[in-house]
């Protein structure tokens, strides 16, 4: 059986990808927080309201990060150092 598509556990597909650039992720989760009033901070623009926090990129970057972390988590010890 091959299985492709990650969509299918609930994980944005976009999720898999982003997980190889944990670069990109890191600087999203860094960037994409609550302003405080349950908004995004970094998709928040002068002519609207905001964002509701999480963001669409927040998730897909928090998904990245737990795919990320499950790698990281299944590589054999001898191999990772
Ligand atoms: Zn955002």
């Amino acid at each position: 059986m091959d299985r492709y598509d990650v969509s299918e556990d609930g994980v944005n597909p976009h999720a898999g990808a982003l997980a190889a650039m944990p670069e990109v992720w890191r600087r999203l989760l860094d960037s994409h927080v609550d302003d405080g009033h349950g908004r995004c901070v970094a998709c928040r623009n002068s002519s609207t309201a905001g964002v509701p926090w999480p963001c669409t990129l927040r998730v897909i970057a928090e998904d990245a990060a737990g795919i990320y972390n499950d790698e990281q988590a299944a590589i054999p010890r001898e191999l990772a150092g």
